[in-house]
């Protein structure tokens, strides 16, 4: 048996352990690595592992667009992670070193402005580091998949995902906060910010 990908392993975790009221039946193949895992006594812990994201999922934004709809506008990268809460790998995104003076970081799935280039310091992390978002363009979740209580943040405007923040870590910023942002889920706007801008 070819071993199924790792999304793929992930939705079927999401779609049994939410169907704890429906019978399996028999005519339903049970990939080896969900047997494994239900036969351990922490079968609980797969419904929090999953029930950040099915809470933020279920919020509304100003843009709503169907699955359909986001895939069409995205492209794979894109809609993984805005979409799906994916994360790029570490130092590899566009905006990692990408450090202007001037210019607004906008939401690549819906183009809302979400931080400023002065938001964005070197942390060293391996992602786009902000100590701040213009006020109101990302909102925050809870998030304990994987068992890590962390805070998600997700475009206010359409509900992509941005990334976490994390605060206290000690970075000489004014708010000791690091929005920790995937460059996919951005667009950088130079020109938005010659001769003042909107926001
Ligand atoms: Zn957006």
């Amino acid at each position: 048996m070819r071993f199924p990908a790792f999304p793929t392993i992930v939705r079927t975790f999401y779609t049994l352990a939410n169907a704890t009221t429906r019978p399996i039946s028999a005519s339903q193949r049970i990939v080896a690595p969900f047997t494994v895992l239900r036969s351990m006594p922490t079968l609980p812990f797969l419904g929090s592992l999953f029930s950040s994201s099915a809470s933020s999922r279920n919020m509304t934004y100003p843009v709503e667009k169907s699955e359909n709809e986001w895939q069409a506008v995205l492209n794979k990268e894109q809609f993984r992670i805005l979409r799906e809460k994916g994360t790029e790998a570490p130092y590899t995104g566009t905006y990692d070193k990408h450090m202007p003076s001037t210019g607004i970081y906008t939401c690549a799935g819906c183009e809302a402005p979400l931080y400023k280039a002065t938001h964005k310091f070197k942390s060293g992390c391996g992602w786009p580091a902000y100590f701040d978002s213009i006020p109101g363009a990302v909102t925050r979740h809870t998030d304990s998949t994987f068992g890590m209580a962390r805070t998600e943040i997700v475009c206010s405007n359409c509900g992509g995902h941005l990334g976490h923040v994390f605060k206290g870590e000690g970075y000489p910023t004014p708010t000791d906060e690091r929005h920790c942002v995937n460059s996919i889920s951005l667009t950088f706007k130079g020109d938005e910010a010659k001769g003042g801008s909107n926001v």
